[in-house]
């Protein structure tokens, strides 16, 4: 071979190598795993208890998630669901619902002993605000929050979600300034989101499908862009080429091995 040539071929191999190692540390530096309603398959968790966090917290999460309710007589507690082994959170009395046993044997957990349990770690809290019937009582849980993340010192570690467009708007009335706020629902686009002062949407996978235009367009606007729930490997890929975020998953090692 011509002795230009080699060299020509050297210069292109070596380009080529710097493309790729490039392309792949960009790729694990832009997405950031959040274990949904904390690492709840590892041993001994179940989905929102301090366990499932403090597991989260200990493969290194970017956030573990948990979704919060006001209580009939108004004690802020953690659980996903409207009605949880018969007990409807919105309208029972604090001490029925911290009755209640999650799967792995822990009691129901107040907000308050749950932020208490959590102030050791590292991992960031993704408070997700659930829709209330009573929009009072919703109102009163944001404010009720933000107030107890400052009293356990977490204001700097917490974001919040909410499928609730009231509860969005609330959310950036009262938590402190700069503290990111992500909306749900996939109903606002990253402009209406920017002008509301969200930090960006964190939108279901099949809504960022039929929308990939909006992870551009929210980048563009300097907003953030998250996932969920995206358990499937191929979804994931497909979220960390589209350059989201953040992703949402109850698989957190497996988007962990896909990223490293
Ligand atoms: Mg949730």
């Amino acid at each position: 071979m011509h002795v230009f040539s080699r060299f020509f071929y050297t210069v292109l191999f070596q380009a080529a190598l710097t493309l790729c190692a490039t392309q792949s540390a960009g790729a694990q530096g832009m997405t950031k795993v959040i274990a949904h309603r904390g690492h709840w398959t590892a041993e001994g968790a179940a989905q929102n208890s301090i366990r499932s966090f403090v597991k989260a917290d200990s493969i290194n999460c970017y956030g573990s998630e948990f979704d919060i309710w006001m209580t009939g007589d108004d004690v802020p507690v953690v659980n996903h669901d409207a009605s949880f082994k018969g007990v409807v959170m919105e309208e029972s009395p604090s001490a029925d619902v911290v009755a209640v046993k999650l799967d792995n044997g822990e009691t129901l957990p107040r907000l308050d002993s749950f932020l208490q349990a959590v102030t050791g770690t590292s991992t960031r809290l993704i408070c997700e605000v659930k829709s209330h019937k009573d929009k009072k009582k919703e109102e009163k849980l944001i404010r009720e929050a933000v107030r107890m993340m400052k009293e356990y010192g977490l204001s700097h570690r917490v974001e919040y979600i909410t499928f609730s467009r009231e509860g969005l708007l609330n959310l950036i009335k009262y938590a402190p300034s700069g503290t990111p706020v992500y909306y749900l629902t996939g109903d606002m686009t990253p402009a209406e989101l920017k002008a509301a002062g969200a930090a960006g949407f964190d939108y279901n996978i099949g809504v960022v499908k039929l929308h990939p235009e909006w992870l551009t367009e929210a980048h563009e606007l300097g907003l953030k862009t998250n996932v969920w729930t995206v358990d499937d490997e191929v979804d994931m890929q497909w979220c960390i080429s589209h350059g989201a975020d953040f992703i949402t998953t109850n698989r957190p090692e497996r988007l962990f091995r896909l990223l490293w």
